[in-house]
């Protein structure tokens, strides 16, 4: 079969990481006889410095085009005072794509266990949950502006999510933790925001459509505490735009380095996108340091979600854990005892497993 994948190499560490999955791709196309074609279609800063935009319109027309989009990152220092900024083709991609469900995997390789800040205690259980992030509502979209308040000048951005909104992303969660251990937690606000009391009711709604799995709520507060204090007891966590940013970001440093961390994003009709969900590590651009793993176990859930290769997506996380397993690391997590490869010789080990 023949697939084809747009590419967003993005700013920073982007084309770096962009490029070892796609190495990566190939070589899972000549072990299982697939071609994969790529399509640039560039976003962010890079965009901006050769179209003006960060988000031309002919790269959302080659997105849209494609069986599915591979992302790197976007943004750096160069663009923050643009007028218009990178992360802007970001937000733009996920709403023109209707990209309203994300899925961030949230996984402890037992042999990186050293390179988590947790104490032995509290990850020697493991740690394996699955963050579903609203991406297409919420604060990040809302009504947004300035205006003269009775402090001065105010800026305002609105949290506002709808029944249609809400129900859509649960639905995806239940889904999700019927085919895992059947738990899932609701995080919102519920005590102190209207939109987190719609979302806990409407969450609830949909509870009875799925009566296997057991549903819990949890202030946001609380379970940034609790996936710190506990994170071995999470299965499937749901919740909004703008608190799965966080929480996301939080759950990365569990598990040793944000490098490894992928995601999916889907909507009903375009095609899913997929991305590490660091940004463009501008301090380590062109170092050859960034970790290849969370762009790679990207392409892993492309190969499944997007093209259905379950067996191909198999291959590659199964090359990864061995290499890993093997004790090949890169920097952000060799520690002391392990000598860190480079991007490009991480890339090659992980090749050489599949
Ligand atoms: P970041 O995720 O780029 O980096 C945070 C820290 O983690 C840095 O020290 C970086 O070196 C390290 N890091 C990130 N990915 C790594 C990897 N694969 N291997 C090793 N170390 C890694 O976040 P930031 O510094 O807050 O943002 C930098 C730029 O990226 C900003 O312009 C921001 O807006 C943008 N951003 C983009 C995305 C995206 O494209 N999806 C997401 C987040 C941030």
């Amino acid at each position: 079969m023949n697939y084809k994948i747009a590419v967003v190499e993005g700013d920073g560490v982007g084309p770096e990481i962009v490029a070892a999955a796609k190495d990566v791709l190939a070589a899972v196309g000549k072990r299982f006889k697939h071609t994969f074609t790529f399509a640039d279609a560039p976003m962010g800063g890079c965009a901006i410095d050769k179209f003006g935009e960060p988000l031309p319109q002919s790269s959302v027309d080659t997105a849209k085009a494609s069986d599915s989009v591979l992302l790197g990152a976007v943004g750096g220092p160069k663009w923050d005072y643009a007028p218009k900024r990178p992360e802007e083709a970001l937000l733009g991609i996920r709403k023109a794509l209707g990209l309203f469900a994300n899925l961030r995997p949230v996984k402890l390789y037992k042999e990186l266990a050293d390179a988590s800040p947790l104490a032995e205690r509290v990850r020697e259980n493991g740690i394996d949950f699955v963050i579903v992030r609203e991406l297409t509502g919420g604060i990040y979209f809302g009504e947004k502006g300035y205006r003269n308040g009775a402090y001065g000048r105010e800026a305002y951005d609105v949290e506002a999510y709808g029944e249609i909104e809400i129900e859509r992303i649960a639905r995806t969660a239940f889904e999700l933790a019927e085919k895992r251990n059947k738990r899932l937690l609701s995080v919102d606000k519920a005590n102190v925001l209207l939109s987190s009391k719609l979302w806990r009711k409407v969450v609830h709604d949909v509870a009875e459509d799925y009566p296997t799995v057991v549903l819990d709520d949890m202030y946001v507060d609380n379970a940034a505490m609790q996936l710190i204090r506990r994170p071995s007891d999470f299965d499937v966590v749901l919740t909004s735009n703008m608190f799965g940013d966080i929480l996301s970001d939080l759950a990365s440093a569990l598990v040793g380095s944000i490098g490894l961390m992928p995601s999916a994003s889907f909507g009903v009709a375009n095609p899913a996108l997929f991305e590490p969900i660091h940004g463009s590590a501008p301090d380590i651009a062109g170092t050859g340091t960034v970790n290849p793993v969370a762009t790679i176990m990207s392409a892993a859930m492309m190969l499944r979600l997007s093209f259905n290769l379950n067996a191909e997506a198999a291959a590659v996380e199964n090359a990864v854990a061995k290499a890993i397993s093997d004790g090949c690391r890169t920097k952000d997590v060799a520690g002391k005892t392990h000598t860190p490869l480079s991007t490009e010789q991480m890339t090659r080990e992980i090749i050489a497993r599949i």
